[in-house]
């Protein structure tokens, strides 16, 4: 085994807005907890800086006119134009350096994606990567640039010919959905809060590709308060069997943490020992695996849960050298880590009835409709 942890102190430099939710920051926080529990100590894990990726790269996915929006829009500037991009708006403000920032997510996703091409590495986590909404045209969602579209388009020019993505992050995985909605080569499974209850409003089961791509998109809708119970046994009923049948050369994930019952944005129930769960199940699904942090709002949970996400991707256990000696404090982040998991938590069983209700039509609806383009029986 060879893996990389895809981390520079250079995204502390840029930032959405005080009051904005996307912290590029919490890349140094999973770095530092990382450190602390010891998960960098083996022979096979590396730490990768990567550069800012080249223009010409963010042009194998974004159009012309998009790319040079954003590049106009980098000194913090920017007019009412550029509202068609989806630039200058609650979400999507623009910020100083805002150009400078995507190449720099983008260099990211792209140095895991090299190691993954040239066997340098075979599993990888890039936290600030997995921005799922970007358009082809423009920006939404928190997300300018969509990293992973361009990763997987880059996988399969340079000789795979299978991709799986999964999207675990709360919101449907819309801009990667859009990519591929048509291709076979890409098994898309996007499991997500409903878009009648979250943005973006999409991915809902019977949105399951198109042309040859029909039975490739596989989308899970699921209602608030879906806590972990739910949630794995939907995704042990998913994603397992559909990753074994279409056997593929690479796992893309989208690992996002705004799944957990304290995000401020999302509605669903989960505490990071579900979330664990799932991240075992992905890291089952290939032996190359190429992880992107996505969303997550609740910053010291998502950290927490991230530092998980590594020990697992790589096998090994979380052992904190710094018990007993020196306090959480010295980290800086107001938070105590002495506790990587969270505590258990069920939703009450009127609400599980009405949840288990809900997620038991939509997995009826997606075996019925594609589970047998993949040879599985429904
Ligand atoms: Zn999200």
């Amino acid at each position: 085994m060879k893996s990389a942890f895809i981390y520079t102190p250079a995204f502390d430099t840029y930032s959405l807005g005080t009051d904005h939710p996307f912290k590029p920051y919490k890349a140094t926080m999973v770095y530092e907890l990382c450190y602390r529990y010891g998960l960098f100590d083996h022979p096979w894990i590396k730490v990768l800086e990567p550069m800012p990726s080249p223009e010409e790269v963010m042009a194998e996915y974004h159009s012309q006119e998009y790319i040079e929006a954003l590049k106009a829009c980098n000194g913090g500037y920017y007019d009412f134009t550029m509202l068609h991009f989806g630039l200058g708006t609650g979400d999507n403000p623009v910020f100083k350096g805002v150009y400078d920032f995507s190449l720099l997510v983008l260099g990211a996703t792209m140095a895991g994606t090299e190691c993954i091409l040239n066997g340098e590495a075979d599993t990888v986590f890039s936290p600030v990567g997995g921005l799922h909404h970007g358009g082809l045209g423009h920006a939404e969602g928190f997300c300018y640039v969509n990293d992973i579209v361009i990763a997987i388009k880059r996988m399969l020019k340079r000789g795979f010919r299978k991709v799986l993505y999964v999207d675990i992050d709360a919101h449907h995985g819309n801009g990667v959905q859009d990519a591929f909605y048509d291709t076979d080569e890409v098994l898309f499974i996007s499991i997500h809060q409903n878009g009648e209850s979250l943005y973006p409003g999409t991915g809902f089961e019977n949105e399951i590709g198109e042309g040859r791509g029909k039975g490739y998109t596989v989308n899970m809708p699921l209602p608030e308060y879906t806590d972990d119970e739910v949630y794995v046994r939907v995704f042990k009923e998913i994603f397992p069997p559909l990753a074994k049948a279409f056997d593929p050369d690479c796992v893309v994930a989208q690992i996002g943490l705004d799944t957990l019952k304290r995000d401020p944005l999302t509605n669903l129930r989960l505490t990071n020992n579900g979330y664990c769960a799932v991240m075992e199940e992905i890291r089952r699904g290939s032996s190359k695996i190429l992880a992107l942090g996505g969303g997550g709002y609740s910053v010291p949970d998502v950290v927490r849960g991230w530092t998980l996400a590594w020990a697992i991707l790589n096998g090994v256990k979380p052992v904190d050298h710094f018990v007993g000696s020196v306090g959480s404090g010295v980290y800086g982040h107001g938070q105590s880590f002495d506790q990587l998991y969270d505590e258990p938590h069920r939703v009450s069983d009127a609400l599980k009835k009405s949840v288990d209700s809900y997620v038991d039509n939509k997995l009826a609806y997606i075996k019925e409709q594609v589970f047998p383009i993949h040879g599985l029986s429904s």
